[in-house]
């Protein structure tokens, strides 16, 4: 079957991109390692395949599903999250622009802008974006080029509103970008509430289960998709035959799985909310979130990640995430398994000193697709040996 844009999220996350082989009709389509491709006369390609770096039909497949499901024009697929927004960064700064970013977000798209960009001339300065006037008056000072924001963001859950920042960087001529990793695009679509640019690490919610790495890109002008598919081509970070279609495989039970962590993760936070461990839950799932209703308005669900802030601060952190025997202490998050990470020391160690400094006493839950009872008694086993 064809796909087209008024079918059902899971319909789309399904065929799109996912046309049965023309030549086997084999219903899932053959991986393409293949790094080169015939030419019928020089020149004559087939297509429109020529080589491995500038196009692949299994890259092409993810590409359309990603595209479908973010409602963008154009989608392209990357080696790891962080290569992708490399490749958006340098296709839209020139030294001595300057990008405004959100005080929460992820630690290495920080580091990427202040450590690597800021060695080509691109300035960066970080705030928090609930404060609507105090972006436009910053917009004003430093006239950034760039824009951008994560919702929710990381590790600390907070919700900022999308549309309204658009508006007000629209206003003022400025590229919108947001990481959707968090949301993914059955909880949230950015690019319908104004933003210009969706970026995600594919690594995350979208592979859906530990073991492939990815990231990608979706927009919809098409003078910047042809920018930023010549830095996909010239300065090459795609992702191999293998990761996308590995990718293309887990966002096929996106929404399933969406259900599912966003209903464990608000049994975990509910569960949590008035222990005598916790002095705070951070879930915009619970009305006492101050992005709740935000949240409730421009996201389908509330998402699968859950911080805890612990009354014992740093020790009874340490000792919280050393204690879960369901969840297991790693990095990353978005897999169908539990995980638990200790930002300041592992995702967050590279913002240390810096205005996005973790505190001490925040754990992080990915909240996985196990049976919810098992998590609930897990989370309580562990603060229960604080
Ligand atoms: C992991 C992550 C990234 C970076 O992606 P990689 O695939 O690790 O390069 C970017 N943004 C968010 C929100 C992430 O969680």
């Amino acid at each position: 079957m064809t796909t087209n844009d008024n079918h059902g999220f899971s319909t789309r996350a399904i065929h799109a991109g996912q046309t049965p082989d023309e030549t086997t009709g084999a219903v899932i389509p053959p991986v393409h390692f293949s790094t080169t491709f015939a030419q019928d006369g020089i020149g004559g390609l087939r297509n429109g395949y020529e080589y491995g770096r500038g196009t692949n039909p299994t890259r092409d497949s993810l590409q359309q599903q990603l595209a479908a499901l973010e409602g963008g024009a154009h989608a392209f697929s990357f080696a790891s999250g962080l290569a992708a927004e490399d490749a958006l960064l340098r296709a839209v700064l020139q030294p001595g622009d300057h990008v405004l970013m959100g005080d929460d977000v992820y630690g290495g798209t920080h580091r990427l802008v202040r450590r690597i960009f800021g060695q080509w001339g691109i300035g960066l300065t970080t705030m928090d974006f609930s404060d609507l006037d105090g972006v436009r008056t910053m917009i004003g000072q430093l006239a950034p080029k760039v824009l951008w924001l994560e919702t929710p963001s990381n590790p600390l859950m907070k919700v900022t509103d999308v549309t309204a920042l658009a508006e007000i960087a629209h206003d003022a001529g400025i590229l919108v970008v947001v990481d959707n990793t968090f949301a993914t695009p059955y909880l949230q679509t950015p690019l319908a509430l104004g933003a210009d640019v969706v970026v995600h690490s594919t690594t995350k919610y979208l592979g859906g289960h530990s073991d492939v790495v990815g990231g990608a890109l979706v927009l919809n002008d098409d003078e910047l998709a042809s920018q930023v598919g010549f830095q996909q081509f010239a300065a090459g970070a795609v992702s191999g035959p293998m990761d996308a279609w590995l990718t293309t495989r887990g966002i096929k039970t996106l929404a399933v799985r969406m259900d599912r962590h966003c209903h464990n993760a608000q049994a975990v936070a509910e569960a949590m909310v008035g222990h005598a461990g916790v002095a705070r839950v951070l879930y915009p799932g619970l009305d006492s979130h101050p992005g709740h209703e935000l949240a409730a308005r421009q996201m389908r669900g509330f998402g699968g990640m859950v911080s805890l802030d612990l009354t014992g601060g740093e020790g009874a952190a340490r000792r919280f995430c050393e204690s879960l025997e369901v969840f297991t202490l790693a990095e990353s998050l978005g897999g169908v398994e539990s995980l638990v990470n200790y930002p300041s020391e592992m995702t967050h160690a590279s913002v240390r000193g810096t205005a996005l400094e973790v505190p001490a006493s925040i754990v992080r839950l990915s909240v996985g697709i196990e049976d919810a009872a098992d998590l609930v008694a897990d989370v309580e086993q562990a603060l229960a040996r604080l």
